[in-house]
């Protein structure tokens, strides 16, 4: 059987924090196989540094390919340099982020090597007795769970939500093998041409990129008390989030929503008031790292994730949280001008 392959992503000579989600995502398929886990780096000056992090963060192996060719994204040398690593290594399966790069480079390199992806999985086991890669993701407008298997041809791929698990920790005594491989020029000429980045600055902060989320369900009870989650949301410097059953009612729109057919988020904190904690929820929130829960139910499921868990009437406990709030800034702001 195979190795277990990870796309690690390399930008603007960074890692990126999705390549150690990945990683840990792979190291518990890999283990369950008994076969080795390893990262491929594709990228420009890559820092010896970086390949380390990639094995002390899990990767027992890693395929680097430096080049200069590989300064910007473009698919087309990107995918022809990983059908020589798949033809020569034979995975037996490869994994990526569901981000902007693995979702352009995967299909092109799929439909090439004529093999199967799953696109925007939430979940990746191993099935019994096959060893065969089950990928699990929402379908037919996030109404179902559909999993999906490639059991005829190899590598079996696919995309994986960014946030949707923990980065892996490093092991700073972590040991791994480093192949270096070098290509022809042939294989980096594309018929599409960089230009140039241009960052997209007309969003403020998304769900995605928040630190702290101020998330809304249907215990807010009508549309208009969305303000009171907004004002919380904005004392924090955070983001809006929602229920989908708030979303479905119309009382926020579909980019704020967080769960299974929703986001999948991560911040430092996620506020949830009236919102009950239904597993298709809390697939989108629960590697948050400190998560307070509001709800009038004690018995609400979401308190048994929540690190800080308040039983009340939404109405009466964010106000005054708000209420504190601003004394705090200003007793802050009132000692900065002494
Ligand atoms: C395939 C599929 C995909 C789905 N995808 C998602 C998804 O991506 N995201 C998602 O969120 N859901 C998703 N759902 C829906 C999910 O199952 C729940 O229906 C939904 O999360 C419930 O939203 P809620 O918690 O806002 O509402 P409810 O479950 O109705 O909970 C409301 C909560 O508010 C509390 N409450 C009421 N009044 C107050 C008050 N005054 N103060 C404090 N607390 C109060 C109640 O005690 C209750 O716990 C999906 C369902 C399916 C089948």
């Amino acid at each position: 059987m195979g190795e277990v392959w990870t796309l690690a992503e390399y930008r603007h000579e960074k890692l990126s924090t999705v390549s150690f989600e990945l990683l840990n995502r792979g190291k518990s398929l890999s283990q369950k196989l008994n076969v080795p886990l390893a990262s491929v780096i594709l990228g420009s000056n890559i820092k010896k540094e970086d390949v380390q992090e990639l094995i002390e963060r899990g990767a027992d192996k890693v395929y680097v390919v430096d080049d200069k060719n590989f300064k910007n994204f473009l698919v087309e040398p990107y995918a022809n340099v990983l059908m020589e690593l798949l033809n020569e290594y034979k995975p037996d399966i490869f994994i990526a982020a569901a981000t902007t790069t693995g979702r352009t480079l995967m299909p092109y390199v799929a439909v090439r090597i004529k093999t199967g992806l799953t696109a925007d999985c939430t979940v990746l086991e191993i099935e019994e007795g096959t060893g065969n890669l089950l990928q699990t993701r929402p379908a037919i407008g996030g109404n179902i769970l559909a999993t999906i298997k490639t059991p005829n041809t190899r590598p079996q791929m696919a995309t994986v939500r960014p946030h949707s698990m923990k980065p892996s920790l490093p092991d700073r005594n972590r040991k791994g093998e480093v192949i270096y491989k070098n290509y022809d020029e042939s294989l980096f000429k594309a018929k599409s041409k960089y230009l140039r980045f241009i960052k997209d600055e007309s969003q403020q902060v998304t769900v995605q990129d928040a630190k702290v989320i101020v998330a809304g369900g249907r215990g807010l009870g009508k549309e208009e008390n969305f303000k009171i989650i907004g004002e919380l949301a904005e004392l924090l410097g955070g983001a809006v989030g929602a229920s989908r059953d708030v979303v479905d009612r119309g009382w926020i729109t579909y980019p704020h929503q967080i769960g299974l057919s929703g986001k999948t988020v991560s911040p430092a904190l996620y506020i949830a008031a009236g919102i009950s904690g239904a597993v298709q929820h809390i697939a989108g929130m629960q590697t948050s790292e400190n998560i307070i829960a509001v709800n009038k139910d004690p018995d609400a499921q979401i308190f048994h994730l929540a690190n800080l868990g308040i039983v009340g009437d939404l109405n009466e406990v964010l106000p005054l949280l708000i209420k504190r709030i601003k004394e705090y800034k200003a007793k802050e702001a009132s000692k900065n001008v002494q």
